[in-house]
């Protein structure tokens, strides 16, 4: 995106607005991208991050609360996708308290058209500051009302994902037996090696760190793999809970799995990638689609408080939606990536039309 481009790139991706936050007595400077209010209040995290410019923030916060509707829209959850980026060194401790009370008084001064939460480079902690001035964050610890740490939910909505994709493609949904090679052991991949060994699947485990692969052998009996041998394992599903862009023209050309499955953001390097897998056939669960566990749980205290089991039942639906996504994928020859979008377009497009018919407001309100 050019300096002259802003308005150009808002309109062909249909963003509502971007607002920019300064306090120079704090050194708070952040850019707030709401893409859609359409279903509900705008959600998404809020990201601390050095850029190169003003403007990179301000693409980075566009992108992802693009990137955030179509989550909650193809999750069926009833809100619109926003994003904050804080410009600035996310391992900042100088006056840390007093930069995110100001942000939060910012998004406080909203009154509630954006609900924010935890990202790459801010902390549970920094949702805590944040917090004491606005009722607009989502992600709290448990201690604070919250519905605490995500990452189980987020494994338990892969399984559910993976699941679909194998009953697509094997005809049955059980893991027994299956092959899986889990990349990445962190807060997601460990819990997902976790469900993986309840279900009885040979699990191949990998990471950079060797302190947490011994763990996984040593725990649930996983079979340890050389990060660089993961793409090309011999494996019916390949879980990527690590970094994104792993679906590339280098590991498309040694995979042999015939699910791809996984937590990672952004798995497919290109676009092309997607329609590769679905020219070969592999059966590929669309990253947001497959990832969303983590947020449906989290958000799901904004329609009734914090209920771990509600929360879980609503994470447990990817596995339909998932086959949804399959349908649409064949009944218009179009690789599941794609068909992902459709679904959420679908939802939202539908949604704008018994608004403009029936002079709706946003669903079911939620309550902070
Ligand atoms: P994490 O930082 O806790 O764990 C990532 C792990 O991957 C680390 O142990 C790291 O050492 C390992 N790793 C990095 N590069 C690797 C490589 N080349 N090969 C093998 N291992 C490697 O992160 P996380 O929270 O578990 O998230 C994992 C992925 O899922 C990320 O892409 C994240 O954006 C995405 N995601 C996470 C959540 C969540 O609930 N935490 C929700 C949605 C999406």
């Amino acid at each position: 995106m050019e300096k002259n481009e802003i308005f150009d790139y808002m309109a062909a991706n249909g963003h509502e607005k971007v607002l920019c936050f300064q306090n120079e007595d704090v050194g708070l400077r952040a850019v707030l991208a709401i893409h859609s209010t359409v279903l509900g209040p705008a959600a998404g995290g809020c990201r601390m991050w050095t850029y190169a410019d003003d403007l990179a923030a301000m693409e980075d916060a566009l992108r992802l609360s693009k990137g955030m509707t179509y989550k909650y829209a193809a999750a069926g959850i009833n809100l619109g996708g926003g994003k904050i980026v804080v410009i600035g060194d996310p391992k900042r401790r100088e006056g840390r308290e007093m930069l995110f009370r100001a942000l939060g008084r910012f998004i406080d001064s909203l009154g509630g058209e954006y609900l924010t939460g935890e990202d790459v480079g801010t902390t549970l902690q920094d949702m805590d500051y944040m917090r004491v001035e606005t009722r607009n964050v989502i992600t709290l610890p448990e201690s604070a009302g919250g519905a605490g740490p995500i990452g189980p939910a987020t494994a338990f909505g892969v399984l559910q994902a993976m699941r679909a994709c194998v009953e697509e493609g094997f005809g049955s949904p059980s893991l027994r037996g299956k092959r899986v090679v889990v990349q990445g052991l962190g807060a997601v991949g460990e819990p997902m090696v976790q469900y993986l060994t309840g279900e009885g699947a040979v699990v191949l485990v990998s990471d950079l760190d060797q302190a947490k692969v011994e763990a996984m052998v040593g725990t649930y009996g996983a079979t340890a793999i050389a990060p660089s041998d993961v793409t090309a394992a011999d494996v019916d599903v390949y879980c990527p809970c690590a970094l994104g862009a792993t679906i590339n023209d280098e590991s498309l050309s040694v995979l042999k799995a015939s699910v791809v499955c996984g937590s990672a953001n952004n798995q497919l390097a290109e676009p092309r990638h997607g329609d590769e897998l679905h020219r070969r056939g592999v059966l590929y669960a669309p990253d947001y689609i497959a990832n969303a566990g983590g947020t449906v749980y989290d958000t799901d205290r904004l329609w009734g408080g914090v209920n771990k089991e509600r929360g879980m039942a609503k994470v447990a639906k990817i596995y339909e939606r998932m086959h949804e996504i399959f349908m649409i994928s064949k009944a218009d020859g179009i690789g599941t990536y794609l068909a992902a979008d459709r679904l959420a377009e679908g939802r939202i497009n539908a949604y704008r039309a018994i608004k403009r018919v029936h002079g709706f407001d946003q669903g079911q309100r939620v309550t902070i």
